[in-house]
């Protein structure tokens, strides 16, 4: 990146760190003191930037790390060396398996043939591997399902050189569906009462991602949640649900006008010819698109502020522009004028879940999306509210 800092921006996007502070205070605040918490920062922490945001996270104090692989792992101890918990959530793939030992990873296990397979080499190390044990209560991914658990913790119980550090599960449909969220709750306890052999509280008990806390339970057996899109702001179930947690983005996505010039009625705009004007126009040109992550589904459906006010995309999102509608600005904006395309200007917004909403998809892929091309700027001083 170093090489290109000297250049204007054309898109970028400003992180605001102490956002995320305030986010984790109060996610913490609201979730009882016993509960540990394990920061999950996978897909470069969802694309805020592993490097900045973990560095601040450790600052802050979080019990442990959520990655989806040993290569991101290897990436937060790269900034935070030895010492932090780091589950690794995802399956680990045979030749993938000795940086677990290498940088002392806490791998998620589903089938006794991975308990075979870790324990095997930790033996051959003379090592004792922690890990976590999955149940899948009804998502269908990774974990053993919940009747056959017992086989997995029989598996475990035999493993001379690991130690059960952990036992998980994962929501199918946490932000929506509360009853089959109570089921898979009982059956995740249901599956843990054949743990007989080791004290309740040598265990981490965990299965509340975000929108898993609003179902939270202050007596059950979890000791544990892990957070990924709520400490970055974004609320995916509804805002009553868990008003106890009081979160703001942290995140936002700005371009500027490169050009600005007037077309008469009539006039096609964009490949495809897929937006006709139906009257004098005056419209502006943005200097990104889906190079940059705004997605080609919002053609002829998105809006950017410019002045503080909505204006429609005009046609297809092209890879390095898009075309907007400035025709009913009061007055003609400058070349260069800052554009949001998603987050606060002047009085307006355009929320991340609205952006995602209209093109079809979730936050959580939005955030993924945003390309390397775009320059991470971050605002690290608690200054402003
Ligand atoms: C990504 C992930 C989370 C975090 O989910 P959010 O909805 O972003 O809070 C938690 N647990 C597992 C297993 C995950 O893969």
């Amino acid at each position: 990146m170093s090489g290109l800092e000297q250049f204007p921006r054309r898109c970028w996007a400003e992180i605001d760190l102490a956002a995320l502070e305030r986010n984790l205070k109060s996610i913490q605040a609201a979730l009882p003191p016993r509960i540990r918490y394990i920061a999950v920062v996978k897909a470069d922490a969802y694309g805020h930037g592993m490097h900045q945001t973990v560095a601040r996270l450790m600052q802050l104090g979080v019990d442990m790390y959520g990655v989806a692989n040993v290569a991101e792992a290897a990436t937060i101890r790269e900034i935070g060396g030895g010492g932090w918990s780091i589950l690794v959530l995802g399956a680990t793939l045979p030749e993938e398996a000795q940086y677990l030992f290498e940088y002392d990873l806490i791998p998620t296990l589903s089938s006794p043939e991975e308990v075979e397979l870790v324990d095997r080499m930790a033996a051959k190390r003379g090592r004792t591997l922690k890990a976590h044990l999955k149940i899948d209560t009804g998502m269908g991914r990774l974990g053993i399902w919940h009747e056959e658990a017992p086989r997995l913790f029989a598996a475990i119980k035999a493993a001379k050189n690991l130690k059960l550090d952990g036992v998980y599960t994962h929501f199918a449909f946490a932000e929506s569906d509360i009853e089959f969220t109570d089921l898979q709750r009982r059956r995740f306890m249901n599956a843990l009462a054949k743990i007989d052999w080791l004290p309740r509280d040598q265990l981490l008990i965990h299965a509340d991602n975000s929108a898993g806390i609003t179902s939270f339970t202050e007596d059950s057996a979890y000791n544990a949640v892990r957070i990924g899109l709520l400490q970055f702001g974004i609320t995916p179930y509804k805002q009553s649900l868990f008003a106890q947690v009081s979160t703001s983005p942290i995140f936002s996505f700005k371009t500027r006008l490169s050009l600005v010039k007037r077309l008469p009625a009539g006039a096609d705009i964009s490949y495809g010819r897929t937006c006709k004007l139906r009257r004098d126009s005056r419209i502006g040109i943005l200097s990104a698109g889906y190079g940059d992550g705004i997605p080609r589904s919002l053609s002829n459906l998105g809006y950017a502020l410019v002045q503080g006010k909505r204006c429609r995309y005009l046609g297809r999102v092209t890879m390095d522009q898009t075309i907007v509608d400035l025709t009913d600005l009061p007055q003609e904006p400058s070349v260069g004028a800052e554009v949001c395309l998603i987050g606060c200007q002047e009085d307006s917004e355009i929320s991340l879940a609205e952006f995602s909403d209209l093109a079809g998809t979730i936050s959580w892929e939005i955030l993924c999306s945003i390309t390397k091309r775009v320059t991470r700027i971050y605002k690290t001083s608690a200054a402003t509210g």
